[in-house]
């Protein structure tokens, strides 16, 4: 199958979103790298606008609508990063927002996202369906419908972090992507394996939510039930349509981790590192504290993927 993008996708989106992102830092941590014996590059997209990587999807998707879309504006489902990168990426393009959030969504993400401008739709994730209400507002109110990962654009967008990591620090060993349904991961895979084709790329998600990892094993997208993770940006069901072909062909491994690294990891970079990273962001971090990965003498590229933790919540899993 004919993969959705390619890498002159990621070179275009990097021109298109620049000025409507941060480039943001690339963290090192002497104290880190001696932990795990090698050399780590952190990409700080924790410290990117609106706290997460999912602002530079959002800005390239929006910016390739035409005048006709523009005018009648965006919806998307999510509850999460995505939601609130629609509505600023919306809200800067002067175009109307319109975000389907459950109803038991944490407030302070629903209020984000109205502080955005969006026009928050809540719906009841036991009896409703967000893609079908997402799909049914699209083609009542004309509305252009932009998922949070399995599409061609925002895909593009996010591989942007990586080749911005590797135009900084130059040759890595490895390159470690948090991975929820994809969109992060086939963009970075993508730019990666074009710039540095000796680079090792490897997914790492949620334990308890490993179907990425079995779906590369097995050949095709394994569907699971929400997973129970404090990892809340990586609990979704399946990898996409779009993104499935794009990581099998440039990712080498999927791996995982578990909660209690998770919180370790965060700890650590509170510590040590004085940043606050949400679960989910810590994904890549957790897998290079993990002994068997034996970094040894190498260079790794970590992509930080956000750091939106309601800081009450963020207190309260570091004293666990
Ligand atoms: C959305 C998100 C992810 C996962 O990204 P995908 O493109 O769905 O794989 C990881 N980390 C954070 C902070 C996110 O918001």
């Amino acid at each position: 199958m004919a993969l959705s993008i390619s890498y002159e996708d990621i070179v275009a989106a990097q021109q298109r979103i620049q000025a409507f992102i941060h480039q943001t830092p690339v963290l090192h941590s002497t104290t880190f790298d001696e932990l795990i014996g090698a050399e780590v590059f952190f990409k700080a997209e924790n410290t990117q606008r609106m706290g997460a990587f999912k602002i530079r999807g959002a800005c390239n998707a929006l910016l390739q609508f035409d005048e006709q879309q523009k005018k009648q504006g965006v919806v998307t489902f999510s509850s999460g990063n995505h939601a609130q990168a629609i509505a600023l990426a919306a809200r800067e393009l002067g175009m109307r927002a319109v975000i389907v959030m459950p109803e038991d969504a944490p407030k302070i993400k629903i209020e984000a996202t109205r502080g955005y401008g969006g026009e928050v739709v809540l719906y009841d994730r036991y009896t409703e369906d967000r893609e079908a209400i997402g799909r049914r507002l699209a083609q009542e109110q004309g509305l252009s419908l932009i998922p949070p990962y399995d599409h061609p654009h925002v895909m593009a967008g996010q591989g942007t972090a990586a080749k911005e990591l590797i135009e900084e620090v130059g040759k890595l060993d490895y390159l470690f992507v948090p991975l929820g349904g994809g969109g992060l991961l086939s963009g970075c895979a993508l730019a990666a394996k074009n710039l540095l084709p000796q680079c090792t790329v490897i997914g790492v998600e949620p334990d308890a939510g490993n179907d990425g990892q079995r779906s590369l094993l097995s050949g095709s997208i394994v569907h699971i039930d929400t997973p129970k993770t404090i990892a809340d940006g990586a609990q979704t069901q399946h990898l996409g349509q779009h993104t499935f072909p794009v990581i099998q062909k440039y990712v080498d491994a999927i791996h995982t981790v578990s909660d209690r690294e998770l919180v370790a990891a965060m700890r650590f970079c509170a510590s040590r590192m004085k940043t606050v990273i949400e679960p989910t962001g810590c994904l890549g971090i957790a897998l290079a504290m993990q002994p068997a990965m034996n970094l040894k003498g190498k260079r790794v590229g970590i992509i930080i993927s956000g750091g939106n933790v309601d800081i009450q919540r963020f207190a309260q899993l570091l004293l666990e």
